[in-house]
């Protein structure tokens, strides 16, 4: 009888580790081929190699950022090592240049991992002020000949929007590739790569998985050969992600500008609330007219919106009641608004600023809100509520 594919909108979750290659003949095939033509549809040998389930959502991924390839891996860490595998070649490798104002855990990444284990010649970027001056980038990337520039489109948690366009164009005019963690401006905001970005990253963890119940990261470009490269890296490394963490990514990315859209609107109401608030003494929010990079952030993103993520400092008198008044904020709204350190998720979740990054920003009446997608009027009233008891 004629076997009759089933019409399905999903690809099931294939969790063989291993493939059925048949005979000598295929098998031989398939490892000639695996090196070469690694994306050919029958390419499927082993798992860590190459997943079905994993390829159709890295097909979803490739859709939202509009870009030729796209590898998932198991974290957001996982394809920050992935991308930048691309670009060690061992004595040869020129420095990495990379913007200090970046994800806690990538610094850390880069002290106990590349300095102090891979013995890689890193230099950092560091800001003027809230701000990086690019005259400086252009005198660093003149002195270093950087292999690559690495940035991310948002800082945290003071949400300060990056000169993106005009950082990757100077980076490229003076040789060095750019690789943009996005992840928190995601590709409903910006899509690095149509600006010249040769990789972008993401922690899919947080707003391409969007609900709080995957860590995945991913790993996007055009360039082919930047592809094979990581493809082999991320095969002998075993940075790949599973079979059901593939397939339940797959579909909560059919909903990724929908749930985007959701964010920043009921963050862009809630900041505007928050700003008029007499209990608050600051926000930072790239959609507020009084945040430094506003006008930034209009320009990059065109209008789709600032994203779902507003940081803002509780108003008293002194540090000591400052923390006081955030205990008091984070206990009145906690069956509502729990404390995860994390983002993107569906409701609305917050940290405690100091807590996290207590060293950097000694801020103790600081909240950083990552902004869900629940009906708006309930997550003010619950905010409103929260503050009234301080
Ligand atoms: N990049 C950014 C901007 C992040 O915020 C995070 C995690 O919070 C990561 C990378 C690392 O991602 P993961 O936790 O999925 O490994």
């Amino acid at each position: 009888m004629k076997k009759r594919r089933v019409p399905t909108t999903n690809v099931p979750i294939y969790r063989d580790s291993g493939f059925i290659l048949g005979d000598l003949n295929t098998i031989k095939k398939a490892f000639k081929d695996e090196k070469d033509h690694f994306r050919s549809p029958e390419n499927y040998i082993y798992s860590r190699y190459r997943n079905p389930t994993v390829v159709a959502a890295e097909e979803g991924i490739m859709a939202v950022e509009e870009c030729k390839w796209a590898l998932l891996t198991q974290s957001g860490m996982s394809a920050i090592d992935v991308a930048l595998s691309i670009f060690q070649r061992g004595d040869e490798t020129r420095p990495w240049l990379f913007f200090s104002e970046i994800y806690g855990g990538t610094n850390h990444y880069i002290d106990r991992v590349l300095i102090f284990r891979r013995g890689v010649d890193i230099k950092r970027f560091y800001p003027s002020g809230d701000q990086y001056d690019l005259k400086e980038l252009e005198k660093m990337l003149d002195k270093l000949k950087p292999e690559f520039v690495y940035f991310e489109a948002v800082s945290n948690p003071m949400l300060v929007v990056a000169d993106c366009e005009a950082i990757i164009k100077m980076a490229k005019e003076k040789g060095a590739a750019v690789i943009v963690d996005n992840t928190f401006a995601t590709p409903y905001l910006w899509q690095p790569l149509k600006d010249g970005a040769d990789i972008v990253i993401h922690s899919a963890t947080k707003y391409l998985a969007g609900h709080g119940d995957i860590t995945a990261g991913v790993v996007c470009g055009n360039d082919l050969q930047m592809e094979k490269d990581a493809v082999e890296y991320r095969k002998y490394t075993g940075h790949m992600l599973s079979p059901d963490d593939a397939h339940r990514l797959g579909a909560q990315l059919k909903t990724f500008n929908v749930r985007m859209e959701r964010h920043c609107s009921n963050a862009f109401k809630l900041a505007q609330m928050l700003a008029n608030h007499k209990k608050i003494e600051q926000v930072h929010y790239p959609g507020l007219k009084t945040h430094p990079t506003h006008e930034k952030a209009k320009k990059l993103f065109k209008g789709k919106g600032f994203g779902g993520m507003i940081t803002f400092d509780l108003k008293a008198e002194g540090p000591e009641k400052k923390l006081e008044a955030a205990k008091t904020f984070i206990a009145a709204v906690a069956d509502y608004i729990p404390l995860i350190p994390s983002l993107g998720n569906p409701e609305t979740i917050l940290l405690h600023v100091e807590s996290v990054w207590g060293d950097k920003y000694r801020l103790p009446g600081m909240i950083r809100l990552s902004v869900g997608i629940e009906g708006y009027e309930h997550l003010e009233a619950v905010i409103l509520k929260g503050l009234e008891q301080i």
